[in-house]
């Protein structure tokens, strides 16, 4: 076992014993002596620039930095001694001279003014003017006349977001820090994660939220209601309304970092359109409505669907939105109360295919590794992925990774932020993995860079598939995928060399006919060259929103039921925990309910927090299923468009902010979701409506839950795995699965010595077959779709926060050659037009998508992408295919 060496150091006279290598002043916040740190910040490297924190070591008349200065056995510390008080009031003084006043006695709590006022300094200082502020930014306003140079900013920017939009210019008393566009913030390269306004001691960047709602009465600590990575957050409150979010410094997963949707994109859950009671609509018009009558009204509705044309007539679907807990009770709704396998959720268009490929090779269908395997490993294959507008936070540490000499490898149509950082660009061209990553097997078997033990001990099918991807040379590979065969082979070569190498991949690999083969194909290079089950190694899918990993664990999923235990082999099993016969039938997933509802045959949905009809490829044709529908229930927070269009009962539900329960982020973490404040009276959380629903249609005995832990108790009895994560044990930053038993200390990395599904993993050769959706004279360009910073999905929430002030719709990306011979020009609106429909979006004239590709994004209802994509899905699991349509665009004015 390792042995800590302690060191005993003596600090204003008193004895403490502390664990080697600590700063003094790690020391001091322990002790809570409390000395100025204008320059420090704990998620930074210590700059010793302020010198406000210096320290009398050993009677050493040169004071030390405490930030800098190690602890070491025997030392003598002296921190507040007179000189060493009237030395810091001296360096604050000179810091004051132009400092105006007025903010000072306006913000007391900002760490400066803390300090002037602690010194007594504030009645010294002169009345200077405050500088003009620029309020250009959503989230920020500047005022640089409040700048002490402590250039926390200016490091923060560097080190942690990686975004460089902080500048120091001149020297001595001219000495400025700037924005990189010199003039309004809001026109710089900023991304809004708000990282310097968190750091700055002063208030010279500061957030508007601390202007508007002022300093919170509380924080709780809780997840980021967004995407899979999962980052962990401060919600300051006040009189039960939120006043602002910060990062969670000690967190695991962002350590101390956020982007702009979770640090600001939170005022949805305020907003004037938010629904607050319960609704029916009769005769084409919504009437408001009790809890009462509108679940007696949808209790009786699916009973009479039940009676008339079978259980199987009703689909139902869970949400990648909704916690652990409403997931779980929503489809053992389905399954107990009405008694389908009819049940599904959203993680079915985006990571199912990933879910698919990584249980059939490995045994679990979860992230192999976690994020803190991102500073372990040397090498990084970015498959589909644009993690750094996506996943940001982890797009972030991966760039602090490549800036510190990693390689990176980008798979990607487009260029991407990660391109300038990147060894290899694989620019492919769309819908071509499968080639693409044969050929790279091929290359690292032709030239011997597999790992020869771990293809021994824990590989079966070598032979099969050597015989299979010898055929994949690069030079025939690149006729497909428009790589040049140099780069293939040297992108295999790094990934197979500079081990350990990581593999993170999105939906640039699902969303495609062959969306769990390109899955596979990423798998079959990590068993190739034994990146699995070692840190710094592994596949690592980044989910999209922040449950999806959860909601399908949960049982949302018509062929398994909690925790992947397939119906077909789990019936006898799951009817003992519930004490209830369960349908064996085999269920439809979404498409396919889409497709029986266009059949008639199914008759009913109940959709929590989903909006289908926006989201779902092939709008018309998706519309023509929901019409068709005899009865609709739509559970969220807003009148959603598919509850505007098609639904009859609306039932309003609590925000993230406003319950409790569990969420699953993408490395298998389950983190504890902390209520942080009450939500509007009439609304409830999506657990509860479940439990009452189920209550009004008479199966009260199955649902009898008070809180999500009575929730969450019951699901570690369905699910070994997680049978060790009770909820105490979830202070403060969750533990990741499999975690079997009371003490065991979680997984941070999977198939260590065996895989889940045995001692040895199967290759697999993997056919290329080019989807069928291909260019032709009439549509002769290939749309893909995508996400990016700002907006989330359906743009739900983020459209109802200022982000709409940063970028208010989607545009059209296209290459400058495929712009001029269409005759486009920037911002133009221009036609997109496909066989299944078409809309009108802005142009933007963009290199780094290939000649031939265009890109869109897919979250504005006016631009409603969805009518123009393609409805063809994944061979597997049925995942739309987003990322290719075959297109045409026209200029407006020759329509
Ligand atoms: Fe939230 Fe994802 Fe941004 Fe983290 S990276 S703050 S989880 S949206």
């Amino acid at each position: 076992m390792f042995e800590r060496h302690m060191v005993k150091v003596i600090i204003n006279g008193k004895a403490y014993s502390f664990e080697e290598g600590k700063s003094i002043l790690d020391v001091l916040k322990v002790i809570q002596v409390h000395v100025p740190t204008l320059c420090y910040d704990e998620r930074l490297p210590a700059a010793h620039s302020c010198r406000t924190c210096l320290v009398k070591v050993n009677e050493d008349p040169k004071l030390l930095p405490s930030c800098m200065t190690r602890i070491a056995n025997g030392m003598k510390i002296e921190t507040h001694l007179p000189e060493i008080e009237e030395y810091r009031k001296g360096i604050l003084r000179m810091m004051a001279e132009e400092y105006p006043v007025s903010t000072v006695r306006a913000y007391p709590e900002k760490e400066f003014h803390h300090w002037l006022n602690y010194y007594g300094l504030t009645n010294e200082m002169k009345d200077n003017p405050c500088g003009s502020i620029d309020h250009s930014h959503p989230y920020m306003d500047v005022d640089m006349s409040r700048c002490i140079s402590c250039f926390r900013c200016v490091r923060i920017c560097n080190k942690l977001q990686g975004q460089f939009v902080w500048h120091v210019i001149n020297r001595g008393d001219r000495l400025k820090v700037i924005s990189d566009s010199k003039d309004s913030f809001n026109n710089s390269s900023c991304v809004s994660c708000g990282a310097c306004a968190d750091t700055c001691p002063t208030g010279a960047i500061e957030d508007k939220n601390v202007i508007r709602y002022g300093l919170p009465a509380h924080t709780v600590r809780t997840v980021c209601a967004y995407c899979g990575v999962g980052c962990e957050i401060e919600v300051g409150v006040k009189n039960n309304t939120i006043t602002g979010i910060h990062a969670a410094v000690d967190s695991p997963v962002n350590r101390g970092h956020l982007c702009v949707k979770g640090r600001y994109a939170w005022e949805y859950s305020v907003s004037s359109d938010r629904i607050t009671h319960p609704m029916i609509r009769r005769n084409g018009e919504w009437e408001v409505t009790s809890w009462e009558e509108a679940l007696h009204y949808c209790s009786q509705r699916l009973q009479e669907m039940v009676g008339q044309h079978g259980p199987d007539s009703i689909g139902i679907l869970g949400s990648a939105r909704a916690t652990n807990e409403d997931n779980y009770l929503i489809q053992k709704f389905a399954r107990t109360v009405i008694g389908t396998n009819n049940v599904d959720c959203c993680a079915r268009v985006c990571h199912q295919p990933t879910a698919k490929a990584m249980s059939l090779i490995l045994g679990t269908g979860a992230a192999t590794n976690s994020f803190n395997d991102i500073e372990k490993a040397k090498t990084f294959l970015l498959a589909g992925t644009n993690t750094c507008e996506n996943h940001p936070i982890v797009g972030a540490r991966i760039k602090q990774m490549a800036r510190k000499g990693a390689n990176l490898i980008v798979v990607d149509p487009r260029k991407t932020e990660f391109t300038q950082y990147a060894k290899f660009h694989l620019q492919l061209k769309a819908g071509t993995n499968i080639p693409l990553f044969n050929a790279m097997a091929q290359v690292i078997i032709e030239e011997g860079l597999y790992d020869h033990q771990f293809i021994e001990e824990r590989i079966e099918g070598w032979e099969e598939y050597k015989r299979v991807i010898q055929e994949w040379t690069p030079e025939r590979a690149s006729k497909i995928c428009r790589v040049h065969p140099r780069l293939i082979r040297g992108a295999s070569r790094m990934y197979a060399n500079n081990t350990p190498s990581i593999c993170f991949h999105g939906l640039g690999i699902t969303e495609h006919t062959q969306g769990t083969e390109g899955v596979m194909a990423l798998v079959n290079l990590a068993l190739l060259t034994g990146n699995i089950g070692k840190p710094g190694t592994g596949i690592n899918p980044l989910r999209g929103q922040n449950n999806v990993q959860g909601s399908s664990a949960m049982g949302c999923d018509p062929s398994v039921y909690t925790g992947m235990a397939p119906v077909e082999k789990e019936k006898s099993r799951f009817e003992k925990l519930w004490q209830t016969l369960l349908p064996g039938n085999r269920g439809l997933n979404l498409p396919e309910m889409l497709e029986a509802a266009r059949k008639g045959k199914l008759k009913s949905m109940w959709i929590v927090g989903y909006d289908v009809s926006f989201t779902m490829p092939d709008a018309n044709r998706t519309e023509e299923a929901l019409r068709n529908l005899d009865f609709m229930v739509i559970q969220d927070m807003f009148m959603n468009e598919t509850a505007q269009k098609f639904a009859d009962v609306f039932l309003p539900v609590a925000t993230s902010f406003e319950k409790e329960g569990t969420f699953m982020n993408s490395e298998r973490r389950i983190q504890k979701l902390r209520k942080v404040i009450s939500p509007p009276a009439g609304v409830m959380a999506d657990w509860e409506i479940i439990c009452r629903m189920a209550e009004v249609m008479g199966k009260k005995d199955l649902f009898v839950f008070s809180s999500t832990q009575e929730i969450w108790n019951e699901v570690r009895k369905a699910w070994h795995a997680v049978y060790g994560i009770t909820y105490e044990r979830l202070d403060p930053s969750g533990l990741q699965w499999p975690c079997p038993t009371i003490d065991h200390a979680g997984t941070e990395i999977l198939h260590q010595d065996t895989f889940t599904i045995g001692s040895r993993a199967r290759l697999r050769p993997l056919d290329y077959t080019p989807t069928r959706e291909q260019v032709s004279a009439l549509y002769p360009l290939i749309l893909i779709t995508g996400r990016e910073l700002y907006h989330f999905n359906a743009g739900t929430m983020t459209y109802r926060t200022p982000n709409k002030d940063i970028l208010n719709t989607d545009f059209l990306h296209i290459h400058p050659h495929d712009a001029y011979h269409i005759g486009l020009e920037e911002n133009e609106l221009a036609n997109i037009v496909s066989i299944y429909g078409e809309t009108a979006l802005p142009v933007v004239i963009d290199p780094s998508v290939r000649k031939g590709e265009l890109f869109a994004t897919f979250n504005n209802k006016d631009v409603f992408i969805n009518k123009v994509t393609s409805p063809l899905n994944d061979n597997y699991v049925q995942t739309p295919e987003y990322k290719i349509t075959a297109v045409r665009v026209e200029k407006m004015s020759a329509k």
